[in-house]
């Protein structure tokens, strides 16, 4: 089969190699569409710690049976489904504290830029939603993207009407906010780049422009929110953040940033205010499932995301394309 292997930092190759082999409680699913992630632009241009190359990046996507394991009753059909990448295994300490996303035993799927990937069982009755008539499949590739969001929305603790501000209106960025404006909160999405600005504006959100001394203006101008999400990584926007947080309200660090590097925070806001530093990273069972509402319900609103799609022959191009601010989301079509 053909799959696109990272081979080196900067380098993806078309290849051919085994399709896999399933056991009797393993999905072989013929993959269509798969989205390309933040995590595999950082990969490909800086790599990655969790990605040792030679491998197979990929994990945003969506496929159909081609072949059930015996041990699995369920038949499929031709459908199109939408699986989630990995799943809790709901029994470890993690996952018992309540912090399944941070799972140590998740079952996993391998990279998806390839024909075919095999998916465990617990996946397939877990986390693999059937793609609605009216939602196109590469709408549909953002259901992992969004799980990531709506667990970020959640972390931070905002509620229905919550005013926030979002810093940074990249794909994740854009995705929060759409996920906040579906709960009717009062959003605002900031960046310093025009395009994604425009990007933000083109999917029906507010939108303030920090390039220059305009971060510095609105910081001055005495608005505050009952959450700020940091979606980039700018560790200095930490502590320039922390005043527009109302009391009792959360800064989230939502951008994933480097090990061993520190940040300043004003303990005034965190001590007199009782403002909650917070993270998040990834998402669970009950995130996924979520996302699939949120998308199958607003598939035209979240099609206005998706900016190129590319064959699997032209994934190096996908990827140019995808650190390209003018875009906002590249799929990868890999089979019809
Ligand atoms: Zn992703
Ligand atoms: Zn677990």
């Amino acid at each position: 089969m053909k799959a696109a292997v990272y081979t080196a930092i900067g380098q993806i190759e078309l290849k051919n190699i085994d399709t896999p082999k399933i056991n009797d409680d393993e999905l072989l699913v013929k993959v269509e569409m798969c989205g390309i992630c933040g995590t595999d632009i950082k990969t490909f241009l800086k790599g990655h710690h969790m990605f040792t190359p030679p491998c197979i990046l990929g994990h945003e996507f969506v496929g159909k049976v081609a072949e059930t394991g015996k041990n699995i009753s369920k038949s499929f059909g031709a459908s199109s489904y939408v699986f989630a990448p990995y799943i809790e295994c709901e029994k470890c300490e993690t996952c018992i504290k309540g912090a399944p996303e941070l799972c140590k035993n998740k079952y996993w799927i391998d990279g998806a830029f390839t024909e075919y990937v095999k998916v465990p069982v617990q996946i397939a009755q877990r986390a693999m939603f059937e793609v609605l008539q009216d939602c196109p499949k590469e709408t549909a590739t953002l259901t992992e993207p969004l799980a990531c969001a709506i667990h970020g929305i959640n972390r931070a603790r905002i509620t229905c009407g919550n005013k926030v501000l979002v810093v940074g209106s990249g794909p994740m960025g854009l995705l929060i906010c759409l996920a906040l404006k579906k709960m009717n909160c009062d959003v605002l999405a900031a960046d310093v780049d025009r395009y994604r600005i425009d990007a933000a504006k083109n999917c029906g959100i507010d939108t303030k422009d920090f390039s220059g001394e305009k971060f510095e203006e609105f910081r001055q101008s005495g608005i505050s929110f009952d959450s700020v999400i940091l979606a980039n990584d700018q560790k200095d926007l930490v502590n320039k953040l922390l005043p527009l947080v109302k009391p009792c309200g959360t800064l989230e660090l939502f951008g994933g940033m480097p090990k061993n590097i520190t940040f300043e925070a004003d303990p005034y806001y965190v001590h007199y205010r009782q403002v909650d530093i917070v993270g998040s990273f990834g998402f669970s069972e009950k995130d996924f499932r979520k996302a699939f509402t949120v998308i199958s319900e607003n598939s035209q609103l979240f099609s206005r995301m998706i900016s190129q799609k590319v064959g699997i022959k032209d994934i190096k191009k996908g990827f140019e394309l995808a650190t390209d601010r003018k875009n906002i989301k590249v799929v990868v079509k890999i089979s019809e």
